[in-house]
């Protein structure tokens, strides 16, 4: 039996498929490369490039490797994209989830792992975040996972199709032993951004907004490791598979960090002197998002084990490094 992990190409997705084969599970990606890198999914881990609205090559690749689950990442996944253009989230996520459940029920798989994200929750009313607080999207990003989340709930309760949605955080870091880590193009994120300004890839960081009501006015973010995120989705399958019950959870560390904080933290790991400016919030950005994951912990058996900002920002900042470094091997040797 097989795990299709959707979206594997991708930053989480990567560092996740690889988890699951050091776990020794079979799995198999499909991914439109859009986004995701060839590159970072293992050469002896069958790949499918293409889209969640082929049905057809969904129903393919359930009967062909005798998919029992399904671990869900392809997506859209910027807050401010989502603002800009807002349909392509509304098509991407919610109407790719909805041909991936079509197909999965008729081909009887009845499992699924989804990424959601914190951005359900909107501006919080407080911290840490319950699972059970109100969820009210302050972005098309978080909107789209949310109906996911709903559609998922419909398709437990018609279909049998049992879910565990996972609400991240901040997602950050790398591979601890390097082979794979945070690639997007372009890079919108805090922490590979104040790592390439570190590296002289880019002149300076702009803070989005230092007036926001937090102790020294710039948001406040929960960073979760990538391999503990992916670590989540192991725990998360293996509870889907032994209890048969759906749910939802928040994966985050429990403790914040200001945007001035990470890039003190990045200036410490890089030995740089960043330079930084500050700009206008950008649109669709709460203030503070902290994680309570108490119910991941004593549901799901998650039990991070890189909550340390440092750990995070140094297996980063290494990945970081060692592709810059061996870029410029190539550069010169040519
Ligand atoms: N941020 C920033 N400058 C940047 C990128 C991000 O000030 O160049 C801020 C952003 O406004 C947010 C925090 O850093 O408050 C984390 O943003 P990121 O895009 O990494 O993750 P998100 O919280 O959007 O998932």
């Amino acid at each position: 039996m097989t795990i299709l992990v959707t979206g594997g190409a991708g930053y989480i997705g990567s560092h996740t498929v690889l988890y699951l084969k050091e776990k020794g599970e079979s799995v198999v990606v499909l991914d439109n490369l859009l986004t995701g890198h060839r590159q970072s999914v293992l050469n002896d881990v069958p790949f499918y490039m293409g889209s969640l609205h082929d049905e057809q090559l969904l129903s393919y690749i359930c009967q062909n490797h005798n998919i029992e689950a399904v671990i869900h990442f392809a997506a859209n996944s910027l807050v401010g994209e989502s603002v800009k253009d807002p349909l392509s989230y509304y098509e991407n996520n919610i109407a790719g989830t909805l041909s991936l459940l079509k197909v999965m029920n008729k081909n009887n798989v009845k499992r699924i792992v989804f990424s959601s994200t914190a951005a359900v929750y909107g501006e919080p009313k407080s911290v840490p975040i319950q699972e059970e607080d109100p969820a009210i999207p302050t972005n098309p990003y978080g909107e789209t996972k949310l109906a996911i989340e709903k559609m998922l709930h419909w398709a437990d309760k018609a279909h049998g199709i049992k879910s565990v949605a996972l609400r991240y955080f901040n997602a950050a870091g790398a591979d601890p032993e390097g082979r794979i880590g945070e690639e997007h193009l372009p890079e919108t994120h805090l922490i590979p951004i104040v790592l390439q300004a570190a590296l002289g890839q880019r002149e300076n960081i702009t803070v989005f907004g230092d007036d926001y009501p937090t102790p020294d006015g710039t948001c406040v973010r929960d960073y979760v490791h990538v391999m503990d995120l992916a670590d989540a989705h192991y725990c998360a399958l293996q509870k889907i598979r032994n209890t048969k019950e759906s749910g939802i959870y928040n994966l985050g560390n429990g403790k914040g960090f200001s945007v001035k904080e990470v890039i003190e933290v990045c200036r410490e790991v890089a030995q740089y002197d960043i330079k930084i400016e500050t700009a206008q919030r950008r649109t669709g950005d709460p203030a503070v998002l902290v994680a309570s994951s108490q119910k991941a912990r004593d549901e799901l058996k998650w039990h991070p084990r890189y909550p340390d900002l440092k750990t995070i920002v140094t297996d980063a900042w290494n990945w970081h490094k060692n592709k810059a470094e061996s870029f410029s091997v190539v550069q010169h040797s040519k």
